[in-house]
């Protein structure tokens, strides 16, 4: 077997395993299931696909809000998916791609910037600026690519029923995850702050925190205001009291495990006693045991709450 031949490119991405073998652009399936949907007026979401289907993993959700001088897009997906991000959006408005936001550094939320070029504006907050650096996609001759600006707290851009508002709120699934509000359409993406109704991914090498990642959800439903749509980081696009139970939900894991900590048990002990509770409907403990489980979120709740 000629080894390199067989494997081919090898992506490993931050928030589904996926191994991609001599990647030859997106596959029927995944085409298939990346559409294009109207959430509002002018804004749309290009779904993100694939749990089930790993073939047919694309990336994470991506935010469309045509403007009037231009397309705003929210995430690129995977590396590849550039060409069909284009396609779906020419389905909608002729206006060109102006302005790309990243709501956080993983590989299938930032992986088709490039694709757009170095014409656009592009934006991220500092912290995933910084994470995107380090990143095989943003080095050498590909540092062009990287994202233009970025902001520290809050950043507005357009103003009226073109406004945009990036809130950073904390730490959580990485360091530098933005809140991204329309707030003419009361819709906000919330990028892999909010992925999946499960456990989260906590990217520690990115500067994720498990126990800030609740506050930091806590501090976001506290302090934006007038948002009744959410744009989840992989799931199809919910409510804000979706929203507000993820909040929910991430507090009681980080009580669970400061509780069990306190109480003197081992992560083994409080992993196999962690079960979702009974309110959280719909939710499972985790949709990838690579990337989150009661097991490697205690640890990393634990190694944080020794500190
Ligand atoms: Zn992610």
């Amino acid at each position: 077997m000629k080894r390199g031949i067989v494997l081919g490119i090898i992506v490993v991405l931050g928030c589904l395993p996926l191994v991609v073998s001599g990647f030859q652009g997106p596959s029927p399936a995944a085409l298939a299931a990346t559409k294009i949907e109207k959430v509002k007026d002018n804004l749309y979401v290009i779904s993100g696909s694939g749990v089930a289907d790993q073939n047919a993993f694309s990336g994470g959700n991506t935010a469309v809000f045509v403007t009037d001088s231009g397309v705003v897009v929210v995430d690129t997906k995977l590396p590849g998916w550039g060409p069909t991000l284009l396609e779906r959006i020419k389905t909608v408005t002729n206006k060109p791609v102006t302005t790309i936001i990243n709501t956080h550094t993983h590989g299938d939320h930032t992986g088709s910037n490039e694709f757009f070029g170095t014409t656009v504006d592009s934006v991220v907050h500092e912290n995933t600026k910084a994470n995107m650096a380090r990143m095989d996609e943003f080095k050498g001759d590909k540092a062009k690519f990287l994202p233009k600006r970025t902001y520290k707290d809050k950043l507005t851009i357009g103003k009226g029923k073109d406004e945009i508002d990036l809130y950073y709120f904390g730490p959580g699934h990485t360091g530098g995850d933005s809140f991204v509000v329309f707030p003419a359409v009361r819709t906000m993406h919330v990028g892999d702050m909010f992925a999946w109704k499960a456990l989260p991914y906590i990217d520690t090498g990115n500067g994720g925190s498990a126990v800030a990642q609740a506050s930091t959800l806590a501090k976001a439903a506290a302090s934006v205001k007038d948002v009744d749509t959410i744009i989840p980081g992989h799931i199809p696009v919910t409510t804000w009291n979706d929203f507000k139970e993820y909040a929910d939900f991430s507090q009681d894991f980080v009580t669970f495990a400061r509780n069990q900590m306190k109480a003197g048990k081992t992560i083994d002990q409080a992993a196999s006693e962690y079960k979702v509770p009974v309110r959280f409907k719909g939710y499972v403990v985790t949709v990838n045991t690579q990337f989150a489980s009661a097991q490697t979120n205690l640890k990393a709740a634990y190694d944080e709450l020794k500190r």
